[in-house]
């Protein structure tokens, strides 16, 4: 019998480690439960939030509605000539079938190592890093549709995938609840190098012919060279999305700011490095109060210890403010607001 819990504490359920409670709280393991829960309609009508790892929100306040943590576990693969396809319960964790797959030496996923949160969760932003993302190895998930109790299967075109956006984050958000995701790997390693700090961390380590783990051993290092690890300090990654703009803003920009980080992002658009942004501003390191940006990047936002969301929001809402005054940028927050 499913369990529903009242007042729970969220601080063990997201990175940034904020201390609001959820008015009900709800653990699934296994997806016949989501039938059941929503079988008695008072859970239709009030507000829900869906956990994975936590590793993706920022929670202002207190949740007045139902957290429904997403604990459905399993891995089961099939192997086809040289084609791999792995079904993955939605609660898994991300980084541990990166190791399940790697192990295997079923390439793909190796650039993502690392990567905090659940499985569940990887296409609703179509997580990304190290010039991979998640669309690359996705085959097909299953999610399950609050309002009318039934499953459905969404192919990749369903999914609509872009830079860290879904259709989960957009026209469908809050509507389905992904139980399962199937990806599709290969036995053939195609190696990709696209981002030069693996190279070079590569030729550091004397590799010349690297194996899809030494791919995820090096990512896993510069990562946490990097970033901070959400165990010691409360963060939930990149707080804000690389902004992507025109042909003619951007070149007003560089003339005015010569070293202005960017990649070209195709039919003439430019992605800015926000983190770039940020650090212009002044804001790289800094503290305020118990919340701050990270010494090493100024992108990601910390939680010196006993901050509240609020304190988290406002000081994103002062590096928006800054950055949009300097540079005539408007950044975008990749974290979920939840409040
Ligand atoms: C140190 C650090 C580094 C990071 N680096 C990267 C990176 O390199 N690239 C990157 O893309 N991201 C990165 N992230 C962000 C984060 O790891 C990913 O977005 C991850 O996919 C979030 O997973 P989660 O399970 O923690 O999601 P949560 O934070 O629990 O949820 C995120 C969103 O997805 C929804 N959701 C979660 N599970 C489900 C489900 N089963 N069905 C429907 N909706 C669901 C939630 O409601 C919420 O809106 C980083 C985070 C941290 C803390």
């Amino acid at each position: 019998m499913l369990q529903i819990q009242e007042n729970v504490s969220l601080k063990k359920f997201n990175t940034f480690g904020i201390d609001a409670n959820a008015r009900y709280f709800a653990e699934i393991s296994h997806e016949d439960e989501l039938a059941e829960l929503f079988a008695d309609p008072q859970w239709l009508n009030i507000n829900r939030l869906v956990l994975g790892g936590g590793s993706n929100m920022l929670l202002v306040k207190d949740f007045e509605g139902l957290a429904i943590r997403i604990n459905i576990r399993g891995i089961e693969h099939r192997i086809s000539h040289d084609d791999v396809f792995v079904d993955v319960g939605a609660g898994e964790v991300w980084n541990d079938l990166v190791n399940f797959c790697v192990d295997r030496n079923y390439a793909g996923m190796e650039n993502l190592s690392l990567i905090p949160g659940s499985v569940g969760a990887s296409p609703i932003q179509n997580i990304g890093a190290y010039g991979v993302e998640l669309k690359d190895v996705f085959a097909s998930c299953r999610a399950f549709e609050i309002a009318t109790g039934t499953f459905r299967t969404f192919s990749k075109e369903d999914c609509k995938f872009g830079y860290r956006e879904s259709v989960f984050k957009t026209e469908l958000a809050g509507q389905y609840i992904i139980v399962s995701v199937k990806f599709h790997l290969s036995l053939r390693p195609a190696i990709n190098l696209k981002y030069g700090a693996i190279e070079q961390e590569l030729i550091n380590r004397g590799i010349t012919r690297p194996s899809i783990e030494d791919v995820s051993k090096v990512v896993s290092s510069i990562r946490v060279s990097k970033l901070p690890d959400p165990s010691t300090i409360g963060n939930a990654g990149s707080f804000f999305k690389n902004p992507v703009i025109g042909e003619v803003q951007f070149r007003l920009l560089q003339g005015q700011f010569p070293d202005v980080v960017n990649y070209p992002a195709g039919e003439g658009q430019y992605k800015l490095a926000a983190g770039w942004l940020i650090e212009q501003c002044g804001w790289k390191g800094k503290t305020v109060g118990n919340t701050g940006t990270w010494k090493n990047q100024a992108l990601v936002l910390v939680n010196h210890g006993g901050a509240t969301g609020e304190e988290v929001y406002s000081l994103s809402s002062q590096i928006i403010d800054s950055v949009y005054t300097k540079f005539g940028v408007m950044l975008q927050r990749e974290v979920n607001i939840i409040s």
